[in-house]
């Protein structure tokens, strides 16, 4: 009964794809491709709170998760798993407040 709901607190809280599968960046060599294309290469790539909001990169980096600026995805830190996918229309504003 306790394994079941751990389960499905666990599955409604990582990301899966339209085939209900999870996703990982691609991760080669520190260089990291999300799965939302190459173009997507430099520089999209930025530190968030678990929940895809962008943080201070000066501050404590312990438990950060990324954000790719372009598609909204969040992965883990180090194995690249998409945990979850967030709306990023308005992330101009964020990175002014968090980098201007
Ligand atoms: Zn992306």
């Amino acid at each position: 009964m306790k394994n079941k709901k751990t389960k499905e607190k666990q599955s409604k809280y990582l990301y899966r794809n339209a085939d209900d599968k999870p996703e990982f960046a691609k991760i080669e060599e520190e260089e990291w491709e999300c799965p939302c294309g190459p173009d997507a290469m430099r520089d999209s790539f930025w530190p968030c709170d678990n929940y895809g909001n962008l943080i201070d990169p000066n501050g404590p980096m312990k438990k950060h998760k990324i954000l790719c600026q372009y598609c909204g995805r969040v992965f883990h830190s180090t194995t690249g798993q998409v945990i979850l996918r967030r709306n990023v229309e308005d992330i101009d504003k964020e990175f002014d407040r968090v980098y201007g």
